[in-house]
């Protein structure tokens, strides 16, 4: 087992992980790899041996096995497929080696390659919605630019039917042998993407891209109890991917525009409500505004206090699913009068005539200490 030790080969430690495996795979895979070292006998055994290590290595089932019996557990194994544990593992090496071999077709090729498979862009789209559309749910239109397949070419690139021809590169097959010494591989033909056809003559209206940029209009919906900052995935919605690659999603963010009486604070809403003086003093009824836009009363006791908060339970803001609702806070405002009528004036200085000289002491501080605090 020690001649084969597929851990040393690849110079990582028995626990090391599917990432640390493949990093470790490609590093010495690009080092030692026969195209690098023409005539080399080392590098391409080594290259031989980390091909190996990694093929048993980078599938689960196959490190288990080797973890427990070694090299001769895998070859006793009964999933062995084409090209046996012991060669490169073939296929699933299209990925990893991708890159690789993309830079060896740049530099040695030239000639316009058709793009892989690839996923589309992911779009963001910021919508500023009220307290009042946010409590109730509410459809927002959305314009904005994304990519979309080109109509007329269904994104082939191609001009109708005929502009398409048969790749000479694999000659259709979509896949391309890379022969290197007694080494042979398989992968998507760089010229074609693995599609087998080229654009002989491109589509006007995407210029063979197979894309175009498009204006869109969407009516998104927002939940009932989406708050500042909620962020809303519209699958699918994104750019258009190339080839089989699928389309990115479309993230919308959601955002509160400032309210007139309101202000939100998780499920509550804190509403100011102004009493003049005399009514602090003596005790009234106020009207505090609710959500849904009627009116609701509070019954304010003689002798209440600026910055008073009253409860009024479940006329709050609606969690999402509309399984909760927060409460309305009404906090009191005592406002002073600045412009005083000679009669109102007349009526203070009676009025305070009536205290006494000394200030309220006590409830001066705390007073203060509400305004501060
Ligand atoms: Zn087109
Ligand atoms: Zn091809």
């Amino acid at each position: 087992m020690s001649a084969n030790d597929y851990y040393r080969t690849l110079g990582v430690p028995r626990n090391a992980s599917d990432e640390e495996i493949k990093t470790a795979f490609r590093k010495l895979a690009l080092k030692c790899h026969p195209d690098r070292n023409p005539g080399n006998k080392d590098a391409e055994a080594q290259f031989k041996e980390i091909g190996e290590a990694y093929a048993a290595l980078s599938n689960p089932e196959k490190r288990k096995l080797y973890d427990q019996f070694g090299a001769e557990g895998l070859k006793a194994g009964a999933g062995r497929g084409p090209g046996g544990f012991g060669g490169w593992p073939g296929a699933d090496l299209g990925d990893i080696f991708g890159d690789i071999f993309d830079n060896f077709f740049t530099e040695a090729g030239g000639g316009r390659r058709r793009p892989r498979a690839r996923r589309g862009a992911d779009l963001k789209y910021d919508v500023e919605i009220t307290l009042e559309e946010a409590f109730s749910g509410v459809k927002v239109p959305v314009n904005f630019d994304r990519t979309e397949v080109c109509e007329v070419c269904g994104g082939t690139g191609a001009k109708a039917r005929t502009g398409l021809k048969k790749c000479a590169t694999c000659r259709g097959a979509g896949r391309v042998q890379y022969a290197q010494g007694f080494f042979s591989f398989s992968q998507t033909c760089p010229d074609c993407g693995g599609q087998g056809e080229v654009v002989a003559t491109p589509c006007r209206d995407c210029g063979g891209s197979g894309r175009q940029k498009k204006s869109v209009s969407l009516n998104i919906k927002i939940p009932q109890g989406a708050d500042e900052g909620a962020v809303l995935r519209v699958s699918g919605a994104g750019d258009a991917g190339l080839r089989e690659g699928g389309s990115g999603d479309l993230y919308i963010q959601v955002h509160l525009k400032h309210h007139p009486h309101f202000e939100r604070q998780d499920l509550d809403l804190l509403y100011d409500c102004s009493l003049n003086v005399a009514q602090a003093a003596l005790g009234c009824e106020a009207s505090v505004p609710v959500i849904e836009g009627h009116k609701t009363t509070i019954r304010i006791p003689a002798g209440t206090q600026h910055g008073r908060v009253f409860r009024i339970h479940e006329k709050g803001m609606l969690a999402p699913g509309a399984k909760k609702r927060g409460d309305l806070l009404a906090r009191v405002r005592i406002e002073i009068p600045a412009d005083l009528t000679p009669r109102q004036k007349e009526l203070f200085e009676e009025l305070c005539g009536t205290f006494g000289h000394e200030p309220p002491r006590v409830e001066e501080k705390s007073f203060f200490k509400k305004i501060l605090g």
